[in-house]
């Protein structure tokens, strides 16, 4: 399987099957497996002294004298040793259990967020982020639940299941016979329990991952849903889902209620006390045996109690590690080329012949060529939708093209080492993504050391330090989630800011955003002029005056190249370019129609001109 990103991390785990995949994660921490199942065989061990020696007791009481005190004296002080034992063999149970469940929480998140990390751009598209954050918290998490109290109890309940089986033929062989037929029937019985329970648990698993996806993408578009006074929808949309999570519960809840067992032991004591009684008329028990016989019959009670749950654990632990192990063994499209060229980039970039879909069969790019010197800046132009922010995407692998090849100092980029690539390459999308930390940390993130100089530095250049110093905590200011405590504008220039910290050879830049006011975007403006410096820029904007001062103008429409060439260029040899600067001029379009303007470009070019 390819990565987009070489995991430094090896996990070593098996990923043919659920169940071999939880066994490998097992296989890591096998101590506290070990020592978990040796303090539940102690346990259970014992447990089954307290109805022996309570059977001996008996036996000792129907004798007479002095012996028989003394023999009941050693016998109570017999049971509490081997209990105040059993405390102790219970605390290292417990708690290799609990050490036991949450470590392999642990890995198997860990193993999960990097693979997750690893996927393509393609492979997130198609995944609702709910959906992935189920399987990342709830799945991983029944997965705790499967080893504790899961495989704890399970592991504790079959010794309870050993126990009698050898502690019954000590105090006469035959009596075996009954645990035995108890134990096989209820092996069988827990075999169909979980086959049952399993595809049930599968889709209470689905379900729930539904009804998270749901739940993200009504909070994240929930201004959307405010906006339109779709509440009440809304809400009727996730009932229904939490519903059907209910109804699949109760599924699962109906076939638990059919639980076998705790027939089957009613049925076993029936027999174990008619086999016990005709041992007794034979003469071959006294009361004694039958009380320490019966007393083992009794530790049953707790394997059957315990199972229904234990196992439900189990069942949807196994649903869980299915869903999880679906996501780490998804192909994903895109290598991460760890033997790739790893040079530092002078900032070439070509795109020859270049087709690409984000789907198959449905190309949103055709035949798309041309070529940017190092150092020089390149407008993208054209209507939304046409592609500009595909062919930005293309550049640093965040998809791979269907045909023909992009190229960044000559060298094919899926022959580049992607980490070496994508670092040299600093992307400002339109959407700016901002984490819930520091604004330092936010021009910082992507780099492992910095200094507070080199962030106020950086946050100059960007024209951002005069409105980070008006907060109150300037650079140590907390950023509200995806940043919607700062204006787009602030946003934009904090971006601008982390691309001047990582001082990256490539600078993508789009700045399709036309909502703000002239005085920003004269900071703004500056700011992406002192950022293209030096390095090759590409530009995706509406503004004319910025593509007009770039060094080169590709003009698209629905995917194709309509028009390219330096500004000049194009106001030679294009009317259509020459009309939209003469209407740019035009006093009475002024700056307002300079966004709509550029639209404009692409879609005249398109009708009439094709250079
Ligand atoms: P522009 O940047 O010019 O507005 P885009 O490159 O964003 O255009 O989009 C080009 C086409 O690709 C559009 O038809 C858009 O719907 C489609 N598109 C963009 N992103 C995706 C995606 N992640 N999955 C599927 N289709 C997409």
């Amino acid at each position: 399987m390819s990565s987009e990103f070489v995991v430094n991390k090896t996990y070593n785990t098996n990923r043919t099957v659920a169940w071999r995949f939880v066994l490998s994660h097992i296989r890591h921490h096998w101590f506290f497996g070990f020592t978990l199942t040796l303090g539940a065989f102690g346990n259970a061990m014992l447990a089954s002294a307290i109805p022996y020696f309570i059977g001996q007791g008996f036996d000792a009481i129907s004798e007479e004298g002095e012996q028989a005190i003394q023999a009941i004296i050693v016998i109570c002080f017999t049971i509490i040793g081997t209990q105040v034992l059993r405390s102790g063999v219970q605390f290292m149970r417990n708690y290799s259990a609990e050490l036991f469940a949450q470590r392999i929480e642990r890995d198997v998140r860990d193993e999960l967020y990097a693979i997750l990390l690893g996927k393509s751009m393609k492979f997130h598209d198609s995944k609702p982020v709910g959906e992935i954050m189920a399987r990342v918290t709830n799945d991983v998490r029944e997965l705790n639940f499967m080893m504790n109290p899961g495989v704890n109890l399970i592991i504790g309940s079959s010794m309870f299941l050993l126990a009698p089986l050898i502690a019954s033929p000590l105090i006469y062989p035959p009596l075996i016979l009954v645990p035995a037929i108890f134990v096989t029937l209820h092996v069988i019985v827990q075999i169909y329990f979980v086959r049952s329970v399993h595809p049930i648990a599968e889709k209470v698993r689905a379900s729930f991952g539904d009804m998270n996806a749901r739940l993200a993408e009504s909070l994240d578009g929930l201004q959307v849903v405010k906006g339109t006074a779709q509440e009440d929808a809304e809400i009727d949309r996730f009932n229904s889902l939490a519903n059907t999570v209910r109804d699949y519960y109760i599924k699962q809840g109906r076939i638990e209620a059919r639980y076998l067992s705790f027939l089957l032991l009613g049925l076993t004591f029936v027999g174990a006390l008619t086999h016990s009684a005709i041992l007794y008329n034979q003469g071959i028990l006294d009361v004694g045996d039958i009380v320490a016989y019966m007393g083992q019959i009794y530790l049953f009670g707790f394997p059957v109690f315990t199972s229904l749950f234990s196992l439900s654990r189990i069942a949807s632990g196994l649903a869980s590690s299915e869903r999880i192990l679906a996501i780490i063994t998804e192909e994903t499209d895109l290598g991460s080329n760890p033997t790739g060229t790893t040079q530092p980039v002078e900032g070439e970039i070509e795109f020859q012949n270049v087709s690409f879909g984000y789907q198959d069969g449905a190309d949103v790019l055709h035949d798309i060529s041309f070529t940017v010197e190092p150092g020089k800046t390149l407008a993208l132009v054209g209507q939304t939708g046409s592609g500009k922010t595909t062919i930005t995407k293309l550049i640093n692998r965040t998809y791979d093209t269907r045909e023909g090849r992009v190229l960044v100092d000559g060298v094919d980029v899926r022959d580049w080492n992607l980490g070496a690539l994508r670092s040299q390459i600093s992307i400002i999308e339109q959407d700016i993504f901002l984490f819930s930390r520091t604004v330092a940390e936010n021009i910082a993130f992507g780099q492992d050391e910095w200094t507070q100089e080199e962030i106020i530095e950086s946050a100059k250049k960007a024209q951002a330090h005069d409105f980070i110093q008006g907060f109150a905590s300037g650079y140590e200011t907390k950023i509200g989630q995806r940043g919607v405590t700062l204006s787009g504008g602030q946003r934009q220039r904090l971006a601008i800011a982390r691309a001047f910290q990582s001082n990256p050879p490539i600078l993508i830049l789009d700045d399709s955003t036309s909502a703000i006011d002239s005085a920003t975007e004269d900071h703004i403006q500056k700011a992406i002029w002192s950022a293209a410096e030096g390095r090759t820029t590409i530009l995706i904007t509406h503004r004319l005056s910025q593509i007009r001062w770039a060094d080169k103008i590709v003009v698209l429409r629905q995917g194709r190249i309509v028009a390219q060439g330096t500004h000049e260029d194009l106001l030679q040899s294009s009317k259509d370019y020459q009309r939209i600067f003469a209407r740019y001029d035009e006093p009475e379009n002024g700056a307002s129609a300079d966004a709509q303007s550029a639209d404009n470009i692409a879609a005249n070019g398109a009708a009439t001109n094709m250079e």
